[in-house]
């Protein structure tokens, strides 16, 4: 398989493990796919089905077969709230409770095998203190490869006893949080060690099988559009390589329309689309629940921006009263928890069909891009009764 990098935006190709091409825009890895048919897809555990489409033959077993094959869920009871047909891709089902987990496996599986980039010590760093964090130390634990993760400062206790648990070296970094993303994948080559930070190479090809799985599973048709809640943009990547290498072997006919959601008070990407931008470019983001998604300088916003437009979908900004109505309503119709940050796919499918741009009658993927159940989201009230008022009390609620 070619392994070659190459640019989106200028086609150069880079034999280099750059993440980054002289233009300034993210790298991916050129793979070869002429030639995928669904029949090709092969017998193996979790996302690793899409090994004909992926860079690694032989990922380890262990919590990389938990990686990936996701539940896809029509449910009817959301598509009043929606308008639309919803479909929920349920991300919160990976070993750590968030899509990270495709990229972190595919990653690892990459390094450990010595197929990452050439002369890489097998260590691996990142720069989180959330998601990703938690989902690149565990996988690092289960390769059994030395992982760092640089936090901020100021990070709080719970999320450093979270990520503690894999047994990662954490440091507390006093500075420009904003600028070590960059930084490290400048420094990385130097290390000999991999940055998997959000929008690399190597978790792209990962967080392609979200959108594999969901097309296998329309085959041979085709949703009529996927919605992303998104930050960095490397998922959305991820899922526009997948849907264009999918439509270049055949296996797909027509790409669904890529929609990329943000929150409101934090949207650099669905700004530079309103105003007609070919370039995303960094804004003041305030604070908004949907923390895990406010990044105010994406740095694969330009690439995610150039997804939607190919795809004929849009870039959209919600706010944080109508993802918490969303994120509500996922719990209490549809009984699944997720974080606020992917309370804004659904959100973002109601915006869409309020707006015309997504039909009543279509079909709707929102990928719910990781789960709620580790953040307490209900309220702690609840009456107390005694023993003797069982039943009266139990005819009066039930
Ligand atoms: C990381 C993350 C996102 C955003 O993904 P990007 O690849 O950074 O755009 C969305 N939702 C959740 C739950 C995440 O952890
Ligand atoms: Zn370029």
């Amino acid at each position: 398989m070619r392994t070659e990098r190459v640019c989106y935006a200028c086609d150069a190709r880079i034999d280099e493990p750059a993440a980054r091409c002289t233009c300034g825009e993210p790298l991916w890895l050129d793979v070869d796919v002429d030639s995928f048919h669904w029949d090709d897809v092969a017998d193996a555990p979790g996302m690793w089905r899409y090994e004909p489409l992926l860079p690694v033959s032989e990922p380890p077993d262990g919590l990389f077969d938990a990686a990936g094959r996701t539940p896809l869920m029509r449910t009817t009871a959301l598509d009043e709230f929606a308008g639309a047909r919803v479909h929920l891709k349920i991300e919160g089902e990976n070993p750590t409770g968030s899509f990270k987990d495709r990229g972190s496996a595919l990653g690892l599986a990459a390094i450990g095998a010595g197929d990452g980039p050439a002369n890489s010590n097998g260590a691996v760093g990142t720069v989180s203190h959330g998601n990703m964090a938690i989902s690149t130390a565990a996988y690092a634990a289960a390769a059994g490869v030395p992982c760092v993760v640089l936090v901020p400062a100021d990070i709080p206790d719970d999320r450093l006893r979270t990520i503690s648990q894999f047994d990662p070296t954490i440091l507390r970094v006093d500075g420009d949080y904003g600028r070590l993303y960059e930084h490290t994948l400048e420094l990385a080559p130097a290390l000999n060690a991999v940055f998997l930070n959000s929008d690399v190479p190597l978790r792209i090809e990962g967080q392609k099988t979200t959108a594999l799985e969901i097309c296998e599973a329309f085959a041979p048709e085709t949703p009529d559009a996927i919605v992303l809640p998104t930050s960095s943009g490397g998922h959305a990547s991820g899922v526009w390589k997948a849907l264009t290498e999918l439509e270049r072997s055949g296996a797909i006919d027509d790409l669904p329309r890529l929609y990329v959601v943000q929150a409101a008070a934090c949207a650099p990407i669905a700004a530079a689309d309103e105003r007609g931008a070919d370039e995303v470019s960094r804004i003041e983001g305030d604070e908004t629940i949907a923390y895990s998604i406010a990044n105010a300088d994406p740095p694969s916003g330009t690439r995610a921006l150039a997804a939607v437009r190919d795809t004929g979908g849009s870039a959209v900004a919600v706010d944080d009263n109508a993802i918490r109505e969303a994120q509500r309503t996922l719990a209490s119709r549809a009984g699944l928890s997720v974080e606020a940050s992917s309370a804004t796919a659904l959100a973002g499918v109601r915006y869409l069909t309020e707006t015309g741009e997504i039909d009543a009658g279509e079909n709707v993927v929102a990928v719910t891009t990781g789960t709620g159940l580790t953040d307490r989201l209900g309220s702690p009230a609840a009456e107390t009764i005694s023993l003797s008022d069982l039943k009266a009390r139990l005819r009066a609620v039930l």
